[in-house]
């Protein structure tokens, strides 16, 4: 284990579960752990479940002579980050709004906690200690239940003027398309999230009278049946393929990243899908952005959400002139 005196606990709240770990500031993990979020509950039960999560780790942290310094959280919606402090909404949290989040908890457990959005906590995990690590341009996508994205300029996580940027999940790549739960329609997120494979299965199966079950709601299944080469299977994440690869090739000519790096468990389902991202992307992208961008797989798992909240809880502790020795 590396530094035993720069000691986090990061905690990465996702729409299913909460995972959080006790780990250091060079990303080194010591112990981890998982529960659900309550992502349909009210604040306060998200609060408590997050205290035991962190107290859990404290714990744990005691008993091997360890202390731990600091709290970083990544949490869905637009946060700001000088007070950790939610604004709605999130539509896989229904009440998860308006809620003063590191407050609430340093109140509750007496440690600095810094916080941040989600997919913005994941970017700086790969940023960090991932596949992002030797670049300073990098675009994040993480394809889960929506399109969580993270942007990295010059070495600098980028958030727009509210904390409320980044949404590539929110490109709009069909005019008047599909209804989105941001408001507006047509969003990346609705043609290449896992939701969409899902619903886009369904649709073609309905269509050819299969019956369905609640094995056919689960993603990594509907893989399972792409390389079966199921027609449906095929047909629905074949279009997920394509619509990512379009809302990339956007991404490169906008941005002209070093790198873009795809996780969450869509990601995961093998090198296939990257590959043909790639394909697409290329096809669309202009000559000179396209040139030298790499476009690979996450390489920290459902790891990077905590990880990279810890190191960037350590870089605002750092910042507010507190010493971290
Ligand atoms: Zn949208």
């Amino acid at each position: 284990m590396g530094d035993k005196q720069n000691i986090g606990i990061g905690l990465d709240l996702g729409g299913t579960s909460l995972k959080y770990a006790l780990c250091t500031i060079d990303g080194d993990i010591i112990t981890q752990g998982k529960r659900p979020s309550y992502a349909q509950d009210n604040p306060e039960k998200i609060l408590k479940n997050m205290v035991e999560a962190i107290i859990e780790m404290k714990v744990y942290a005691e008993r091997s002579g360890l202390t731990p310094r600091v709290v970083g959280l990544g949490s869905p919606g637009s946060i700001d980050i000088d007070r950790g402090f939610l604004h709605g909404s999130t539509p896989n949290f229904r009440f998860w709004k308006n809620v003063a989040i590191a407050e609430e908890l340093k109140q509750r457990i007496k440690l600095p906690v810094f916080v941040d959005n989600d997919a913005n906590m994941m970017a700086f995990g790969e940023f960090r200690f991932g596949a992002g690590r030797k670049y300073r341009n990098i675009i994040c996508l993480t394809i889960g239940t929506g399109i969580g994205g993270g942007i990295f300029i010059n070495g600098q996580l980028y958030r727009g003027a509210a904390c409320a940027g980044s949404e590539l999940g929110h490109s709009t790549v069909v005019i008047d398309g599909i209804a989105c739960n941001c408001g507006g329609n047509g969003c990346l997120e609705q043609y290449a999230s896992a939701t969409a494979i899902v619903r886009q299965y369904e649709a073609y199966a309905r269509d050819s009278q299969i019956k369905l079950n609640d094995r056919h709601k689960d993603v990594q299944f509907l893989f399972e049946l792409y390389r079966e080469k199921d027609t449906h299977a095929r047909r629905a994440i074949d279009e997920a393929i394509y619509y990512l690869g379009r809302g990339v090739a956007s991404f490169i000519n906008i941005f002209n990243p070093e790198i873009i790096i795809i996780g969450g468990g869509v990601a995961e389902s093998g090198s296939f899908y990257i590959d043909k991202v790639r394909q697409i992307a290329s096809k669309f992208a202009m000559e000179s952005s396209l040139k030298d961008v790499k476009l690979v797989a996450a390489s920290l798992g459902n790891t990077a959400g905590y990880l990279g909240a810890v190191a960037y809880a350590f870089e605002r502790l750092i910042n507010t002139g507190l010493n971290t020795k």
